[in-house]
């Protein structure tokens, strides 16, 4: 018997189990035949989370950890894009619409780069209250798409598919509930997204963030980059070999950092030593798949 939750193995609680487990299986549809462009056998999408200190903000962390975001905002994501642009890598930067207003000037540099900008809420946080949900996605939305002088397409975050929908995204990278992208129905089995799925496995804070003791932040985590290197490596050759996909969540808090810049550099120039390997935005692989798999219901 569990001992957090001792209807756990009830005849009901597993009845409820087969049912989720049957409903989310009628909205997440996969795309079995998925293929890439010509001489593609992967696609890897760099994505950064440009949350600078907001969500320590949020989370009323300790002056430390809000310092700690604000490098991101000022150094870390200069050095990542200054990176990525010598070894001629586009990325997406899944962007709260607040930084906007903080640090424009990285957006633009990252925008006049070739780079994708995304949403990523307006704070980091999605309001419970649906009109202040609609309020704060189409102020981030706004922002960014004046910013990046076209509209955005893309999103990670939990906002309400409606309403992704209705203000121009078509696709979404917040789950880890398949290894390759596939379409995504809401509740009611309406408004497909595509999601562009990414693991904690491939994420840099499950490897390199952590909060001062007795703080809520009871993340501890400082591992070696050569061990972080090794890892996301072994992560790569396998999917490469199946010829699948892969989705890197960096936050340029915690990847800005030299030693860890100067690891990415040294993963991509190993990547890049294998034919096949496509370095597209997010936008770019949705791009490819709705022209090439668009969404179909599924047969029932
Ligand atoms: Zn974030």
């Amino acid at each position: 018997m569990n001992a957090q939750n001792p209807n756990l193995h009830t005849a009901d609680a597993y009845q409820d189990l087969v049912t989720a487990a049957r409903f989310q299986s009628t909205r997440r549809v996969p795309i079995p035949d998925l293929t890439y462009p010509d001489g593609v056998r992967i696609a890897v999408n760099f994505t950064l989370d440009f949350d600078a200190m907001l969500l320590r903000r949020l989370l009323n962390e300790p002056w430390g950890q809000k310092a700690k975001g604000e490098f991101g905002g000022r150094i870390g994501i200069w050095r990542i894009l200054d990176m990525f642009e010598a070894n001629d890598v586009k990325v997406t930067l899944f962007t709260p619409g607040r930084i906007g207003e903080l640090y424009p000037k990285a957006l633009h540099r990252a925008v006049a780069a070739g780079h994708e900008l995304a949403d990523h809420m307006w704070e980091h946080d999605v309001p419970k209250d649906p009109a202040i949900e609609e309020a704060h996605l189409n102020r981030a939305v706004a922002t960014l798409s004046q910013i990046a002088g076209k509209p955005i397409t893309g999103t990670r975050s939990s906002h309400t598919p409606a309403q992704l929908r209705a203000c121009g995204i078509t696709y979404n990278s917040f789950t880890s509930a398949n290894t390759t992208p596939f379409y995504e129905l809401d509740e009611q089995g309406a408004n497909p997204l595509l999601q562009l799925p990414f693991h904690y496995a491939l994420d840099d804070a499950m490897f390199f963030s952590f909060g001062w003791l007795a703080t809520p932040n009871a993340a501890q985590r400082i591992l070696d980059v050569d061990e972080v290197f090794e890892i996301w490596w072994a992560s790569f050759l396998q999917q490469y070999k199946k010829g699948g996909y892969l989705n890197f969540l960096l936050h340029p808090f915690v990847s800005g950092h030299a030693m860890r810049v100067d690891m990415l550099e040294r993963l991509i120039q190993r990547m890049k030593t294998l034919p096949g390997v496509w370095f597209p935005t997010c936008g770019a692989v949705a791009d490819h798949i709705f022209a090439n798999h668009p969404f179909k219901p599924v047969q029932e």
